[in-house]
């Protein structure tokens, strides 16, 4: 099997696999890179990514270091045989070679020039669930990177564990589990492999998840099956997974945990011990730890009856209440993304360095005047008044210029007043995170076994 680009991305880009391009900093695209038949008299052939930042060709964003950074092309991207004249690049904005300069287009040279004549650019990053998460096709509400991370170290994820999700919905969860898990696939052998087994009982979500499964090469690790887990729970093929974490994401857990039980359970709720030929779907040997996801506290009130009757244990709710701070040195005139909030053109940066010019010969009067009727302060300061004139280092330019000269020698790291935000826009789905553990079971047996394995138990 083709290794996953999530799990061994390798180090270069590669034909038929995702990526994620990085178009602004919070503005990422998923594409799978496509071989192209390369550049044939001048025009691209093949597949190629159109962005308001101009267009990709696919060959040139294939068999490069991962992170690295693709200018945009100017070269035709329309097929050979449709070569389009200049005026085209209006209706579609895609930017085609000069056709009136008198030069081949043709020849390296002058696809070369055309080339570095683009101006927008992308990063072109591997893929890892987060950055999946960011970008995936929305198919239904996700689990975000905050609560994640969160509920997979609760539940006990990691190389090599079992793992029973439900429902898969848009996969945002499946991504970050399958990653927990994994423990090296295919080096493995069958019973060591950790594995996510995924439910989800909407047929086009099911078939729309194995498709993504399958092209993002993580067969090997997350089996999805398509079943309504209330009624038929959670046993794949008849067998029982063995699972040791658990992630109820569905509108009604409580419908599910009667099969997430050692024991078949009767309709009173109590435990069968007489039916042997009912099979667990939990691990007989290890404790067995569980969360779900839910919105409603009424819900959560419902989960937590239904695991306190089954004889789970250490039963505790959370929310996941995150917020990300933007922590930044204030300097004059430094402009890190454009007026759109993209990746800034040469066009900006020289806007850019003309504006910071101005400000800093503003800056550096203004330091002067400071200076001539105080001492020059020494510590940096930190608050959250960003309107006040700087008071503290913003005398040396991150550009080296005539203004700059008699500027005041300070690390570049140390230059502009320490400021920070809070960023409001972070993406998450506030829900209430039910945890509870339930015990192996522990008799004689499982006593005698484990002094067996201890040498000073007999
Ligand atoms: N955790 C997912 C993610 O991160 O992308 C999102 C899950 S979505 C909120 C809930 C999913 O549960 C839906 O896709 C729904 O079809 C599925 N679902 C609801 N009831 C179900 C059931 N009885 N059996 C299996 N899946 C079910």
């Amino acid at each position: 099997a083709r290794p996953s680009p999530f799990l061994e991305p390798g180090l270069r880009t590669g034909p038929d696999t995702l990526a994620i391009v990085s178009l602004s900093r919070d503005n990422f695209q998923p594409i799978t890179l496509e071989q192209s038949t390369g550049v044939v008299d001048g025009y691209a052939e093949g597949a190629t990514l159109n962005t308001r930042f101009g267009s990709f060709p696919h060959s040139t964003l294939l068999d490069i270091p991962w992170g690295s950074q693709v200018r945009a092309s100017v070269v035709d991207t329309g097929s050979r045989g449709r070569k389009r004249r200049r005026d085209d690049v209006e209706s579609d904005n895609t930017p085609i070679p000069s056709q009136d300069d008198g030069e081949d287009e043709s020849t390296p040279a002058a696809l070369a020039k055309a080339v570095t004549a683009s101006s927008g650019f992308v990063y072109i990053l591997r893929p890892t669930p987060e950055l999946w998460t960011t970008s995936l096709p929305h198919r239904t509400q996700v689990v975000y990177i905050p609560d994640y991370s969160y509920v997979l170290q609760r539940i006990r994820a990691r190389p090599g564990t079992k793992l029973i999700e439900a429902g898969a919905g848009s996969g945002s969860f499946t991504h970050a589990s399958a990653r927990a898990v994994y423990n090296g696939y295919p080096r493995n052998t069958k019973d060591d492999r950790g594995k996510v087994f995924s439910f989800e009982f909407n047929k086009s979500r099911f078939e729309k998840m194995q498709e993504e499964i399958q092209s993002h090469s993580l067969e090997g690790i997350v089996q999805i099956t398509h079943r309504d887990v209330y009624k038929d729970g959670f046993l794949v093929g008849g067998k029982s997974p063995k699972a040791t974490s658990i992630f109820l994401d569905l509108p009604a857990p409580w419908e599910a945990l009667h099969h997430l039980s050692r024991r078949k359970v009767l309709k009173s709720g109590k435990e069968d011990d007489q039916d042997d030929s009912w099979v667990s779907p939990l691990d007989p040997d290890r404790s067995v730890h569980i969360c779900t996801f839910s919105p409603c506290i009424e819900q959560v009130t419902r989960t937590v009856t239904e695991l306190r009757t089954l004889g789970w244990t250490d039963i505790d709710m959370v929310e996941i209440a995150n917020k990300r701070f933007g922590v930044m040195r204030e300097r004059v005139g430094v402009n890190v993304t454009n007026d759109k909030g993209a990746n800034p053109t040469p066009a900006d940066v020289d806007e850019a360095v003309t504006k910071l010019k101005k400000d800093l010969q503003r800056t550096h009067e203004f330091h002067k005047a400071q200076q001539q009727s105080k001492p020059a302060s020494t510590s940096s300061d930190t608050g959250m008044d960003i309107d006040e004139p700087a008071t503290n280092g913003t005398s040396k330019p991150a550009i080296k210029g005539e203004d700059a000269q008699d500027a005041e020698e300070e690390p570049v790291f140390m230059q502009g007043r320490i400021v920070h935000r809070t960023e409001t826009e972070l993406k998450t789905h506030t829900s209430y995170l039910v945890f509870a553990v339930l015990p192996q079971i522990w008799g004689q047996e499982a006593e005698d076994a484990a002094m067996a394995k201890w040498p000073c138990g007999k």
